[in-house]
């Protein structure tokens, strides 16, 4: 249990999606003390453009944090592709067509605070966390969080913890080939899970015409939110699609409870807002490949929503604390400037 102003210390978490930017202060038990989202598309423009904008949106955070008197103790930024979490280099971000980037050295760098750890993490992944420590990921045991935004990923938690893999990849899960025939998928293998229950192909088998964006980046809620409209209103193109999809993710979730038998399968981003018409496919066509023994397994919906994996992200950058509650830094309040000063000695 941290004491003396432990309660002051917060982590920041930044997430660099496809269509937009978000940041959150979260502090240690969970609150979030500052959120802001910016809608860009990092698509069509640079990656140094979109890397300043980022840094500029944290910088702006760190500051009013430390004008309310808060202790930042590091920053996460979440990403929608593999990541070295070791080095902070993202490796592939296929809907952003980003490869190969030292993302955090050029955060590092671009928000010229030295004090301040930067980490980067896999967006699912980071959602994944946060489910675990801001949402219900406490009542779940050990879970798979699958979340659907453009793409899709997978998160999986077992003790606690997240499962990264040797080298920080795991839960690649948009990534597992369903039909080798399949249509080709922007990480160049054919067939993968995306291509079927991803966005993308959500609208085109609704027949929605729509580009594919986040829920957070599309300021109407895009093509999901048209997605919903359309199953509300009972359209049959649509409830098929919904359906369908629902059956592949099941099967898909299927494979993955028969790996690692956890307590829960979760559903979070799209699949959460369209869970009223794809939760019971997906269960029908999980308990109807999975063997007896495994079938206790249940299936949740996410309450986090979108914020999952900046408010993950957040968590992420206040781990050594967590790890180590003694090293919660203490400052005095009334020495005029001795907060940041104080900080920087303590982390250095
Ligand atoms: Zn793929």
């Amino acid at each position: 249990m941290l004491t003396g102003n432990g309660d002051s210390v917060v982590g920041v978490g930044l997430e660099i999606n496809v269509d937009y930017l978000s940041v959150c202060v979260l502090d240690l038990l969970d609150r979030v003390r500052y959120l802001r989202v910016v809608r860009i598309d990092n698509r069509e423009g640079s990656v140094d453009a979109a890397v300043a904008a980022a840094a500029e949106l944290t910088r702006a955070a760190v500051d009013q944090a430390l004008a309310d008197g808060l202790v930042p103790v590091g920053v996460c930024v979440g990403v929608p592709g593999t990541v070295e979490v070791d080095t902070g280099r993202l490796r592939y971000a296929p809907n952003l067509g980003w490869e190969n980037l030292p993302l955090a050295d050029m955060l590092a760098a671009q928000l010229q605070r030295a004090e301040l750890p930067v980490r980067v993490g896999n967006e699912a992944n980071l959602g994944a966390l946060g489910e675990l420590w801001g949402g219900q990921g406490q009542s779940w045991g050990d879970y798979f969080h699958v979340s659907g935004e453009i793409g899709v990923g997978g998160g999986l938690v077992v003790g606690g913890q997240l499962m990264l893999g040797v080298d920080g990849f795991a839960g690649e899960f948009g990534h597992v080939q369903i039909d080798r025939d399949g249509p080709a998928c922007p990480c160049g293998s054919q067939g993968c899970l995306e291509r079927f229950v991803g966005q993308e192909a959500l609208l085109a088998a609704a027949g929605v015409d729509a580009e594919p964006a986040t829920s957070i980046g599309a300021p109407d809620g895009g093509g999901v939110a048209l997605l919903v409209a359309r199953a509300q209103a009972g359209d049959p193109k649509t409830l098929a699609a919904l359906d369908e999809a629902g059956r592949i993710l099941g099967g898909a979730c299927a494979t993955v409870v028969h790996l690692f038998n956890p307590e829960t399968v979760v559903l979070g981003g799209i699949f959460a807002a369209l869970a009223p018409w794809i939760l019971c496919p997906v269960e029908e066509e999980m308990h109807r490949q999975l063997s007896h023994g495994l079938r206790r397994v249940q299936v949740a919906v996410s309450t986090l929503g979108p914020d999952a994996a900046v408010r993950g992200a957040a968590s992420e950058a206040m781990r050594p604390i967590l790890a180590d509650p003694a090293s919660a830094p203490r400052y005095p309040r009334d020495v005029p400037g001795g907060l940041a000063r104080r900080r920087a000695d303590h982390i250095a």
